[in-house]
């Protein structure tokens, strides 16, 4: 059967959401990707807030649970910020996608790989898409989960945006003699951090940059940062783009709706987009089942006020580190960790540190 009630493109993080809710509410939806939870890189780093919005337990793929977070001013003296309770989990993001596209194939959504799609097509009454294998399929809607590149946003002539960038790699625990566990090491990059997340087996360690440009995280900053801290060279190696533009992005393309990168719905401050894209997925399926795609950017309109003023923060504070880091090593940072251990969000927690009665 080529005719569906909703085709999602992309099954990652947004996509998967997406799609499980369709399904469960009795949709039929087929996802359509190019992998299914292979080669996105990511370090898997899931907070409670993003935990807390799952339909389903992730317990069986997470690998570390974290209460303590050491941050430094890169390569200055560290500080350690320990949370009443676990504030983040870690996850192999191979793992996690297939783990979450198994649940939404549990409530009857179906999977096709593609290598790819090659058109997209619109009118009144649905939507059409083509792939490179020559297949067409209909639907009443589609929701574009396929990441920062978007290939569906690409081919609806819209222009692409450049925001943050991250590369990560693996580096076996067995060859490191000493490490303090989850890091924050702000500064080891221009207009970012170098992170070590412990996984079990293996350390994932990468570096991230807020605003493309500012700097390279290539594979030769990677090395060096992960020698300084570490003693080894990491293997396993990728970088991607990270989509950080909500707040100037069109969500929405007639029956076409953009959900997690594709939307830019990502945080600039740390890089955060496993929440955003849960949410984006599960919003977008929202307005799809209550009739009304057009209600969708207001459903996501709390998310990408917080994005809009993340940004801005994210320029004070990466512009403004002598300040920031020793701010974040006292108060400010055990606010941040324990508002995060009770799934807060960013601009919750900072209206929290204000003293507001009102977090929702
Ligand atoms: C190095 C790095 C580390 C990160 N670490 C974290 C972290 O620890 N925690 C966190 O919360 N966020 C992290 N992020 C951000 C996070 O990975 C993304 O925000 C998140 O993956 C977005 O999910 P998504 O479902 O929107 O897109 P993606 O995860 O990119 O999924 C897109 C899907 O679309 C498919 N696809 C793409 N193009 C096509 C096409 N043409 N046709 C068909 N299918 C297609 C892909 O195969 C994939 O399945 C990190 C990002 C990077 C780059």
């Amino acid at each position: 059967m080529n005719t569906w009630d909703v085709v999602v493109i992309g099954a990652g993080q947004a996509g998967s959401a997406a799609a499980w809710d369709l399904a469960a509410a009795g949709q039929r939806v087929l996802v359509l990707s190019r992998t299914a939870g292979a080669g996105k890189p990511c370090a898997g780093g899931v907070t409670i807030k993003a935990l807390n919005r799952y339909r389903f337990s992730i317990d069986p793929v997470v690998r570390e649970t974290i209460d303590t977070l050491h941050v430094s001013r890169y390569p200055g003296p560290g500080g350690s910020l320990v949370a009443p309770q676990r504030f983040c989990v870690m996850t192999e993001r191979s793992e996690l996608d297939q783990h979450c596209l198994k649940q939404a194939e549990c409530q009857g959504a179906v999977f096709q790989l593609t290598r790819g799609i090659t058109g997209v097509r619109q009118n009144l009454n649905g939507v059409e898409v083509h792939t490179r294998e020559g297949d067409t399929f209909r639907a009443g809607y589609l929701i574009a989960a396929d990441g920062a590149n978007s290939r569906v946003r690409h081919l609806l002539g819209e222009r692409s945006w450049k925001g943050a960038m991250a590369i990560e790699g693996h580096v076996d625990r067995a060859v490191i003699s000493e490490y303090p566990g989850m890091t924050l090491d702000f500064q080891a990059i221009k207009g970012g951090y170098g992170w070590l997340f412990p996984k079990g087996d293996h350390v994932n360690v990468g570096l991230y940059t807020w605003k493309h440009g500012l700097a390279a995280p290539d594979r030769k900053t990677l090395d060096q940062y992960c020698q300084q801290r570490l003693g080894a060279t990491p293997h396993t190696v990728s970088g991607f783009p990270l989509g950080t533009w909500l707040p100037r992005v069109r969500l929405q393309h007639g029956r076409i709706l953009f959900a997690g990168d594709a939307a830019g719905c990502t945080e600039t401050l740390l890089g955060e987009g496993i929440y955003g894209a849960v949410l984006s997925g599960q919003l977008a399926a929202q307005s799809l089942l209550c009739g009304q795609p057009e209600s969708y950017r207001d459903l996501l309109a709390d998310w990408r006020d917080e994005l809009g003023k993340v940004q801005r923060l994210s320029l004070l504070f990466y512009g403004l580190l002598p300040v920031s880091i020793p701010m974040l090593k006292g108060p400010l940072g055990e606010t941040l960790v324990d508002g995060f251990s009770h799934g807060y969000t960013l601009g919750q927690c900072k209206r929290r540190w204000r003293g507001s009665p009102s977090l929702a």
